[in-house]
């Protein structure tokens, strides 16, 4: 089934250089989907296979949970040459798409790849997820797919989706949303992509700590345990809250992220430094990025932001909090919220001038950051009411937490 998964993509040239970002273990990379010519370019129209060079691989916690095959598209860095995309006309359109496709007639998509993003001492598995839509479900960065699980019956050895909710027989399971994680020209640059971060939500019984499948999570686990090949129901695409906003080219972006929060920012960060869409959005601005994550290998997409630090570093800053790993001020575990108040002087200063504040992940990061931004507010003489409303008065405040 992989072998067609990408056969509609139109070729498209880029200049590559692999992510140790994206763990793979035993990685075969398809040939039908790229080839690297003298030049380190590649093409997605070639009809090989063959391994990934150079990949600094992570060895997985479960090796034998799912397959992991991977596609270069996805691999992709940035460098200095930005990659072109096609087809330009998606940056035509002066509103974003929305809900195209509902959950009573959802997009029938197909799963391109599925790729372990974190090291084997990360808590958790959390997935990079790359759906091809053929084009069909077109998508601004910042917004959401919904995806609704099939439900699986198991006849003897055969498996038959029935799409049915188990709590509400004769009904299709409930749409989970995942926020995208690509531009809209998608992993492949082609438009007809779109990739997902997603965390396995598991179960763990709190009186014997441990592990209950039958109380894992239906949708994260059906999409990490996908294979290539396999059929996904997509609706959306959703929201507005979190699109980029491009009226201002040379605007200063501070995001805030936990865990799979920074899907929506690494679309944004792609659009700004990886793909060549300067005739419509030329970045020249300042992107500050803060990811809270447990320890050094739960980090997501971290030699991505580290060639955005090395190839420009007057536009982009890269700031972590390792949970974990590192202390806070006072000794406790580092959150972002206390990289928030190491850089309080500056993030205030920037608000003031009016930079955009995005934040995104767990909803339960919100308290902890909302007292510490009040706490500095105190600190420097503001009120933080009044300022948080004149912020959202603004159009600088966007939060997207779940
Ligand atoms: P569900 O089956 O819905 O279960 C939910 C939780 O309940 C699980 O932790 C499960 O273990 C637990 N559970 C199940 N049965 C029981 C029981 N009997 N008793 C107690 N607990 C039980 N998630 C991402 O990973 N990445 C994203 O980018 C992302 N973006 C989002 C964007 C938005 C706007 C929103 C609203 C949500 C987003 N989410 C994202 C969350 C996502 O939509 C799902 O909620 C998440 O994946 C869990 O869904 P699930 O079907 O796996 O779990």
């Amino acid at each position: 089934m992989m072998a067609h998964a990408l056969g509609s993509m139109a070729p498209v040239s880029a200049s590559i250089m692999p992510d140790a970002s994206l763990r793979k273990t035993g990685l075969k990379v398809k040939r039908d989907a790229m080839e690297f010519n003298v030049q380190n370019r590649l093409s997605f129209d070639n009809k090989l296979w063959m391994p990934l060079p150079s990949v600094n691989l992570k060895r997985r916690q479960t090796p034998t949970q799912y397959q992991c095959k991977v596609v270069a598209m996805s691999v992709q860095q940035t460098a200095k040459n930005k990659v072109p995309v096609q087809p330009l006309e998606l940056d035509n359109a002066k509103e974003p798409p929305l809900n195209l496709y509902k959950p009573k007639e959802p997009y029938t998509a197909t799963i391109v790849s599925v790729e372990r993003l974190v090291g084997s001492n990360a808590p958790g598995e959390t997935c990079h997820i790359v759906i091809d839509h053929g084009g069909n479900v077109p998508y601004w960065e910042g917004q959401s797919y919904g995806v609704i699980p099939p439900v699986r019956v198991i006849f003897g050895t055969e498996i038959h989706e029935t799409g049915e909710n188990p709590k509400k027989p004769g009904n299709p399971n409930n749409v989970r949303l995942y926020s995208i994680a690509s531009t809209r020209y998608g992993d492949s640059f082609d438009g007809k992509t779109a990739s997902l971060c997603v965390r396995r939500a598991v179960y763990y019984d709190p009186e014997t700590g441990k592990e209950d499948p039958s109380k894992k999570g239906v949708c994260s686990n059906f999409l990490c345990d996908s294979k290539p090949g396999d059929k996904i129901q997509l609706t959306g695409p959703s929201g507005k809250i979190m699109l980029l906003p491009e009226d201002n080219p040379n605007a200063t972006h501070i995001m805030i992220a936990t865990g799979t929060g920074i899907a929506p920012f690494r679309g944004y960060l792609r659009r700004m430094f990886m793909e060549d869409v300067t005739s419509s959005y030329k970045f020249g601005g300042l992107s500050w990025l803060f990811l809270g994550v447990a320890n050094t290998d739960s980090l997501l997409y971290d030699d991505e932001f580290n060639n955005y630090l090395k190839n420009y570093p007057d536009n982009f800053r890269y700031d972590k909090a390792l949970s974990r790993e590192q202390k806070n001020k006072s000794g406790g575990k580092m959150y972002v919220q206390d990289k928030i108040e190491e850089y309080s002087d500056e993030i205030f200063k920037l608000l003031d001038e009016g930079a955009h504040i995005y934040f995104c992940g767990l909803k339960g990061m919100m308290p902890g950051i909302q007292d510490t931004l009040k706490r500095v507010a105190e600190q420097r003489g503001e009120s933080w009411d009044a300022k948080l409303s004149q912020l959202k008065k603004n159009k600088q405040w966007h939060v997207e937490v779940y």
